[in-house]
């Protein structure tokens, strides 16, 4: 597709040309249009900043206090991101949205989100643009990008535009239907870049045959500790009719491969076989369901008390059996079949491998001038805002270095 060479009309000379006008493109462009130079940004869809639009719930989560702790982030080179996360912080992306008087708060776990709308950080990131003359042409659809003689040629339908500088700042595939699309990964391989395997992140996950007992808590929320390997997360798990989801199972999503088990501690901060013993000593005719239900939702109470077969009164119980009880409510293995998928996804893991970029400017070491920035590039943060701060982070690196 990209190699189709349509007729060319009109040839327009750039600086530099940006594809994507999202989060990483929009704020490449202001950067470099506002150090004068020429640039010129692009995007198929009809309007800039989309996903940003959309964002949490609306009011866009658009930056966490944490947001330039490296370890908050997922790559194949977990050291990647530290130089351009480093350079633009979240107090400068805080500086600017108050320079526009963007009233915002902080929702927990150092999430920032707008009071009022996320209409408000693309109005901003579309002003700082035209401050730097950036010139944007949406519903604009690429057909062709060659390189020759120290330029790049980007051919649309009808027209051609050269610059030396070219930046890919078209996201990951996650959420199709809003015009997301592999784009940077064919542009990576046609330069002879390498992908890391892209997978859905920060995805709701499904559960089999085993855990069907558990479609019956459609609805359910509650706080939990998941964990697998290393990651663990402390946060609401929510079940829904086809599996798990809830920030703290979107979190874990982004760790999670087929085959893993994921555990869920259901009672946090609480020693469960140590509860259950002891209310057999104080309360030996109360059933073990009307304990659960003190701590869990009564459905759930319900459920694990059938699951783990502790129907009567405690005191018929073993303590052997209440300790292992305990124990599992302490850690419940889930071993979920799948995900939902890039159309359920926020974001992609995996992505333009970091080992063929420079950190400063995000620049492919083999192919100068060509950049890869935001979701398109094997970084990826957790939920809370830390997608967004990578986002303008490399765009600033790269907006900088063109
Ligand atoms: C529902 C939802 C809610 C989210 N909420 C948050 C949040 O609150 N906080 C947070 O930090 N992150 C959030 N994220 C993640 C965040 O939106 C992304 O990580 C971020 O937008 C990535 O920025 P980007 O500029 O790299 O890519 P994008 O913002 O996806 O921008 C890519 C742009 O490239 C364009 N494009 C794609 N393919 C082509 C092509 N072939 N030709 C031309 N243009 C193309 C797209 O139209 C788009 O405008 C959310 C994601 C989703 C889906």
């Amino acid at each position: 597709m990209l190699l189709h060479r349509a007729r060319v009309i009109n040839l327009d000379l750039y600086d530099v040309i940006i594809i994507g006008a999202g989060a990483a493109g929009l704020m490449c462009a202001l950067t470099a249009g506002q150090r004068g130079k020429r640039v010129l940004l692009l995007d198929h869809l009809d309007r800039a900043g989309a996903k940003i639009l959309i964002s949490g719930g609306g009011r866009c989560n658009f930056t966490n206090l944490e947001g330039g702790l490296a370890e908050r982030y997922i790559s194949a080179n977990p050291h990647f991101a530290k130089s351009a996360l480093g350079r633009y912080t979240p107090a400068d992306f805080i500086a600017l949205v108050e320079a526009h008087g963007i009233a915002w708060h902080e929702k927990t776990l150092g999430q920032l989100f707008c009071d009022g709308s996320a209409r408000q950080v693309v109005a901003m990131l579309e002003a700082e643009c035209a401050k730097g003359r950036v010139e944007t042409r949406l519903l604009t659809r690429v057909t062709a990008i060659t390189k020759a003689d120290e330029r790049f040629r980007v051919e649309i339908p009808g027209a051609a535009f050269e610059a030396p500088s070219l930046v890919i700042a078209t996201g990951g595939p996650s959420i199709p239907k809003m015009g997301a699309t592999g784009f940077a990964y064919e542009v990576a391989r046609q330069f002879g870049l390498k992908v890391v395997e892209p997978r859905p992140a920060l995805v709701p996950l499904t559960l089999g045959a085993d855990d069907r007992l558990f479609e019956s808590l459609s609805g359910v929320s509650l706080e939990v500790v998941a964990s697998l390997g290393k990651a663990r997360f402390r946060e609401a798990a929510l079940f829904t009719h086809r599996g798990l989801s809830g920030p703290a199972i979107l979190q874990i999503s982004s760790y999670w491969r087929h085959g893993d088990s994921l555990l869920l501690d259901l009672l946090p901060g609480t020693d469960a076989p140590a509860v259950l013993t002891e209310a057999k000593r104080a309360r030996p005719k109360a059933e073990p369901r009307t304990i659960l239900r003190e701590r869990v939702p009564d459905r759930l109470a319900d459920v694990l008390a059938d699951r783990l077969a502790l129907s009567g009164p405690l005191v018929t119980h073993k303590d052997a059996v209440l300790i292992a009880a305990g124990q599992r409510l302490n850690g419940w293995a889930f071993t979920p079949n799948g995900s939902e998928g890039f159309a359920k996804a926020e974001v992609t893991i995996g992505g333009v491998a970091t080992d063929g970029l420079e950190q400063r400017g995000l620049v492919a070491k083999r192919v100068p001038g060509l950049h890869f920035i935001g979701e398109a590039v094997d970084v990826t943060g957790w939920l809370g805002g830390y997608n967004f701060q990578w986002a303008w982070a490399s765009g600033k690196a790269a907006g900088e270095a063109v």
